[in-house]
């Protein structure tokens, strides 16, 4: 995600920081590059020109040059930006689902074909339940798209949330109305209709949704876009937005999307908040959109709220609250970076953790550069296991002798033992710059 966009504005903001003094056309040459790299993800025209605005703005009109840390006091207006870009700080609201009405709550979701909608209708009913220990009703009002009914109940099966019997021939106004009956029936707390997607945006299409939110008045109406298709997904939203109430936008495939014109453009230009964002195939593969935590991985601070969220709720809680305190405090030894390791495999891999981590983006880069992949990972904890207590909690301990003998137990050459603590160097410093930046805010609170 936003990988492309993430290393180019990396560059320009290492050369504003590596100065001590700042004049106002050093700053109005880096937001030309920046323009250059926003328009290069695809961001919409306008959208552009109003963010490198506001930040020139800002950075030349108060005493940001003439402070100690210009540079940095760029980035942080660059970074603030972004987030308003992104949705704002509002957008940042822990819960992106309204699911306070009186049940059954409606949510209704739609799209084009292919957009993803189906298996986001699947993996946002996990989510009610899982999250929020709420009972789920799942009805496709695909009658359109031959066996699209089927594939939700086949998804409903995976995702064990229970689906609308399928009657053939009914239609999606019936089927809308056959559903809210159902889940009154059976105390459903949320009810999700999956409607039928076209093509391309037609009126038959809007026609079609507009009677179905008239007979099942929807709390939310999500739009379902894929985030490839670019300024492609910020019209469709457009054309949505006029026709049906639409309540928030959620983007799949962002884990394809490395430019990210999509996500950076769909407020600013309909007005509509991204709720979610889809990062995989798989039916976990769903994440809450924050804008906050979004510009601080484009930015490359690394996204470690995310991080032991995902953590916290794949490994024990204990051993969660004892890594988010001690990445609070900005320590962070071996011990912790094989713990991480150990759970890496559990949330996906590194693909699914580059970028999120900080300082994993760069040792990723470099690893797939000499061809590893994920059994990188077995090999990391093979070289950690071999240590001595005492190495791992100060790895700076290992001299020449040692990394040999080190990657002798492990099976390994001792370049890998060295690779290894030049990532966990490189972690380690990025998360005590993080600290320094104020960027664990929140977090020690979040874990008590
Ligand atoms: P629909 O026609 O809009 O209902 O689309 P589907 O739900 O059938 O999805 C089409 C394809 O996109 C399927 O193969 C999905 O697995 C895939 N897909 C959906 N969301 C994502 C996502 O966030 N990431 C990736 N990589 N694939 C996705």
């Amino acid at each position: 995600m936003f990988d492309n966009l993430s290393d180019r504005l990396g560059t320009v903001f290492d050369r504003l920081r590596g100065r001590g003094a700042l004049s106002e056309q050093d700053v109005r040459d880096a937001m030309r590059e920046v323009r250059i790299a926003l328009l290069e993800a695809d961001v919409a025209l306008p959208v552009a020109r109003r963010f490198i605005d506001a930040v020139t703005e800002k950075a030349i009109g108060q005493d940001v040059l003439r402070s100690v840390t210009p540079g940095q006091q760029v980035v942080k207006i660059v970074h603030d930006e972004l987030v308003e870009m992104l949705g704002g700080e509002s957008g940042a609201q822990a819960e992106p689902l309204n699911l306070a009405a009186r049940p059954p709550v409606v949510v209704m979701m739609v799209g084009l074909q292919g957009s993803g909608k189906t298996t986001t209708t699947a993996k946002l009913a996990k989510w009610i339940r899982e999250k929020h220990g709420k009972k789920a009703l799942m009805a496709s009002l695909d009658v359109a798209r031959p066996a699209a009914q089927e594939q939700l109940a086949v998804l409903g099966t995976q995702v064990d949330v229970a689906t609308l019997p399928i009657v053939q021939g009914q239609q999606p106004v019936d089927i809308a109305r056959r559903a809210l009956e159902s889940a009154r029936l059976q105390n459903v707390d949320v009810l999700l209709l999956d409607t039928a997607g076209r093509l391309h945006v037609d009126q038959a299409l809007m026609d079609e949704m507009k009677a179905v939110a008239g007979v099942s008045t929807p709390t939310e109406v999500l739009l379902v876009v894929d985030s490839l298709t670019g300024q492609d997904a910020v019209n469709v939203a457009q054309s949505f937005s006029g026709e049906v109430p639409l309540t928030g936008v959620v983007l799949t495939r962002m884990d394809g999307d490395a430019r990210g014109g999509a996500a950076l453009s769909m407020r600013h230009v309909t007005g509509k908040p991204i709720k979610f964002a889809g990062t995989g195939e798989k039916l976990d593969a769903l994440e809450a959109f924050h804008p906050g935590r979004v510009a601080d991985r484009i930015l490359g601070m690394g996204d470690v709220v995310s991080l032991v969220e995902k953590a916290a709720a794949t490994i024990k809680e204990e051993e969660a609250e004892q890594l988010a305190r001690r990445m609070a405090k900005g320590q962070f030894d071996l011990n912790d970076l094989r713990m991480q390791l150990k759970q890496m495999q559990n949330m996906g891999g590194l693909g699914m953790l580059a970028g999120m981590m900080p300082g994993m983006k760069k040792a990723k880069a470099a690893m797939a550069q000499s061809g590893v992949d994920d059994k990188v990972l077995v090999h990391m904890d093979a070289i950690i296991g071999s240590m001595t207590p005492k190495e791992r909690a100060r790895p700076e301990l290992m001299n020449a002798k040692r990394k040999k003998r080190v990657a002798a137990g492990a099976g390994l050459e001792v370049q890998d033992v060295n690779k290894l603590l030049k990532m966990h160097q490189e972690m380690a410093r990025a998360m005590k710059q993080i600290r320094k930046m104020g960027g664990f805010k929140g977090l020690a609170a979040a874990f008590g």
